[in-house]
């Protein structure tokens, strides 16, 4: 069992949204296929990977050290031990070789999208959807195919009045999901309430509208606004201050009775763990949205499910950052809290797979082998594109 060939290459997710911090103009991702030498019906089995938005591609990282380092491997290097399977942990071993530990930049995104697309190819060669093969290998075969989501939107967009962003919210309803988020920090204080008092008359109320401040804050602003949204009783207040400031995150969790999700801008275990003991978050109430595609991959997210349990956290508090498939494979199998969605924004990444109904707020996941890019039609070409067309960097054995 081999690789024989690795393509990849950066794609644009440009759009005119924006939340408190950044704007979209020049967004970009990286999508990956990594080709084997295992045929099924005729054709080789193909993982397909790219990285979560919110981080650009990294092409670079994945061409200058990546590919060379998984190249330079002797083939059983990347087998498991029974040598029926690519053995997604020794890659990660092998990609990291020479690198330091801390300091992560945004290696860890194009780690983990090689990871991403290394898991649909193992699940591929199992012929299993990955969530199937990652509760077998991990949680005794069980998983729970039915899986809480709320559509993340609420961008601020040019002209887009409080009427719009209703509209928006009402959309979001009709496709059957009941909880939403919207950003804040990109207006006044006092325009930002009006903004959230008018979707709260669309969702009814509070336990259904997150909102989302981008790390935006420093403390007083961040306590002005938890004091505004405090008697609404909303689902959680996330990133409100920036990722790493974990004092900040205590001063403003100690006091409050809105529950706190952030971790989506955290990328390893360590940085993670450093939350965990530092930032005075509560197992009981606070969610953790780290994101698997942007810190190093699955591998190192089971580090982080084993390291959050040492804490007394249970997976059923987490809700990863990324609204895409991967996740919600991770969802089904290690029972996480749910899984983010992006009905509206991010083509052709955000969303599931075709024909799966959002219903009372729940997704399920069809039982088609790896992550299911095959299942979703707007996503597939690109993937048959940078397999069979002229745009790929192509890296081979
Ligand atoms: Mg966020």
């Amino acid at each position: 069992m081999r690789v024989t060939q690795i393509l990849h290459r950066p794609v644009s997710l440009k759009s005119a949204i924006r939340n408190a911090v950044v704007d979209f103009s020049e967004m970009t991702a990286s999508i990956v296929a990594i080709v084997s030498d295992v045929e099924r019906n005729g054709r080789p089995l193909v993982g397909f990977g790219f990285n979560s938005n919110g981080r650009y591609g990294q092409d670079g990282i994945i061409r200058d050290r990546l590919l060379p380092r998984i190249f330079r491997a002797a083939p059983e290097q990347l087998l498991d031990d029974s040598g029926d399977n690519f053995d997604p942990f020794n890659w990660w071993d092998i990609m990291m070789r020479n690198e330091k530990p801390g300091g992560h930049g945004e290696r860890s995104v194009a780690v983990g999208t090689m990871d991403m697309a290394l898991w649909d190819l193992v699940a591929k060669i199992e012929d299993k959807p990955l969530y199937r093969t990652l509760a077998d290998r991990f949680n005794r075969g069980q998983f729970k195919n039915r899986i809480y989501t709320y559509a993340a939107g609420g961008y601020y967009y040019p002209g887009k009045d409080l009427g719009a962003l209703q509209d928006e919210m009402r959309r979001y309803l009709d496709r059957g999901y009941e909880s939403v988020k919207m950003k804040i920090g990109g207006a006044s204080l006092s325009e930002d309430m009006a903004r959230i008092e008018a979707v709260l008359k669309v969702v009814g109320d509070g336990s259904h509208l997150a909102v989302d401040a981008n790390g935006r804050f420093d403390l007083k602003t961040a306590l002005e606004y938890n004091r505004a949204m405090e008697p609404l009783g909303l689902k959680w207040f996330e990133e409100a201050g920036d990722p790493l400031d974990f004092q900040l995150q205590a001063e403003l969790s100690r006091g409050s009775r809105l529950p706190m999700a952030t971790g989506e801008n955290l990328f390893s275990m360590t940085d993670t763990r450093n939350l965990i003991r530092h930032a005075g978050l509560n197992p009981q109430r606070d969610f953790i949205q780290v994101d698997p595609v942007l810190s190093y991959g699955l591998v190192e997210y089971l580090r982080i499910l084993d390291m959050l349990r040492a804490h007394g956290w249970s997976p059923g508090r987490c809700i990863p950052h990324g609204g895409h498939q991967l996740t919600l494979h991770i969802a089904a199998a290690f029972g996480l809290y749910g899984n983010e969605s992006y009905p509206g924004a991010f083509q052709p990444f955000g969303g599931f797979a075709d024909g799966v109904p959002i219903q009372e707020g729940y997704v399920t996941i069809p039982d088609c082998p790896g992550i299911g890019i095959e299942a979703k039609s707007n996503l597939l070409p690109l993937f048959a594109e940078l397999v069979d067309g002229p745009k790929a960097e192509v890296a081979r054995r």
